[in-house]
């Protein structure tokens, strides 16, 4: 299975953060592949520290549960505390795509809800996959972000 998750962070030392958890990745899974950092502004609530976010793809034989449950287990083990929904994080791992897999239904939805709204989910992903076709809307990576309507700032960061 080809998936896609993306890391964001910006509580603490950011950077550290997500080496820490390109490490862990890199460890755990045979092939993982990033796309480069970005500086994004936060969204949905915005009067918080703005992020560092990166879109990793990888390769599993698990299921989406197991991953799930793998990358709330690093969030975790990297301080990760859910006291604000939306709020400052350490560390956050979301599954954005997961192979062809379509659900909206109980703890998972896949692809990533808010996959086709985020620029700072969008601008990673086409860096790594600009042709892939969104399994749950039909058109392409590239052409999602070409039409999304979020202005906020995504910028690479050095
Ligand atoms: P955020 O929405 O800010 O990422 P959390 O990381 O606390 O918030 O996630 C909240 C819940 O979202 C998790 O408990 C998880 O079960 C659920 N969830 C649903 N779909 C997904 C997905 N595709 N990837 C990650 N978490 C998801
Ligand atoms: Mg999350």
């Amino acid at each position: 299975m080809v998936v896609y998750l993306s890391l964001g962070s910006n509580l603490g030392d950011r950077d550290n953060y997500l080496a820490q958890a390109r490490e862990a990745l890199s460890a755990e899974f045979a092939w993982a592949r990033f796309s480069k950092v970005y500086e994004t502004e936060p969204v949905d609530l915005r009067d918080q520290p703005w992020f560092l976010n990166q879109v990793v793809e990888l390769k599993t034989d698990g299921t989406p549960e197991t991953l799930l449950e793998w990358a709330q287990q690093l969030e975790k083990r990297l301080g990760r505390q859910r006291d604000i929904p939306k709020g400052p994080r350490t560390l956050d791992v979301d599954i954005l795509i997961f192979n062809d897999e379509v659900r909206d239904e109980g703890e998972l939805t896949i692809p990533h809800p808010r996959l086709t709204q985020r620029r700072h989910v969008l601008v990673p992903l086409c860096e790594l996959v600009p042709d892939l076709v969104l399994p749950h809307a039909g058109y392409s990576v590239k052409k999602a972000l070409a039409e999304v309507k979020d202005r906020s700032q995504v910028k690479l960061y050095e």
